[in-house]
């Protein structure tokens, strides 16, 4: 199951961003055991949001799957939150633990845009 950016619609494979995407991120033990294990990035100025924003991912939410640019994205000053970038921050962040429902929120949520 793929989810598409909002900004430049590539599609990105679910499993990869939760488990495989941070793996070159520069985090420690702690940073990456939380992400393994709860899928959480941490505080828009933490740490871990600063490195992802380092290799080209911005986040809506602290979920993993709410990407709402990528490092497919052609370089662009931040521009506001689309609506549907707003809407995966929303999905993305209540239900964030169970990536099933996120990802099937997420793709209803796309498909009414
Ligand atoms: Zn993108």
């Amino acid at each position: 199951m793929d989810l598409v950016c909002p900004s430049c619609g590539e599609a990105w494979d679910v499993h990869h961003m939760r488990h495989d995407v941070w793996g070159e991120w520069d985090l420690n033990e702690l940073q990456r055991t939380e992400l393994k294990e709860n899928g959480r990035l941490g505080t828009a100025t933490g740490w871990i949001r600063r490195e992802a924003e380092r290799h080209g991912w911005v986040f809506g939410a602290e979920s993993l799957l709410s990407f709402v640019r990528c490092p497919s994205c052609p370089p662009a000053p931040a521009a506001e939150l689309s609506g549907t970038a707003l809407k995966i921050a929303i999905f993305a962040n209540a239900d964030g633990d169970d990536e099933a429902a996120v990802t099937a929120l997420l793709s209803a949520g796309l498909a009414v845009e």
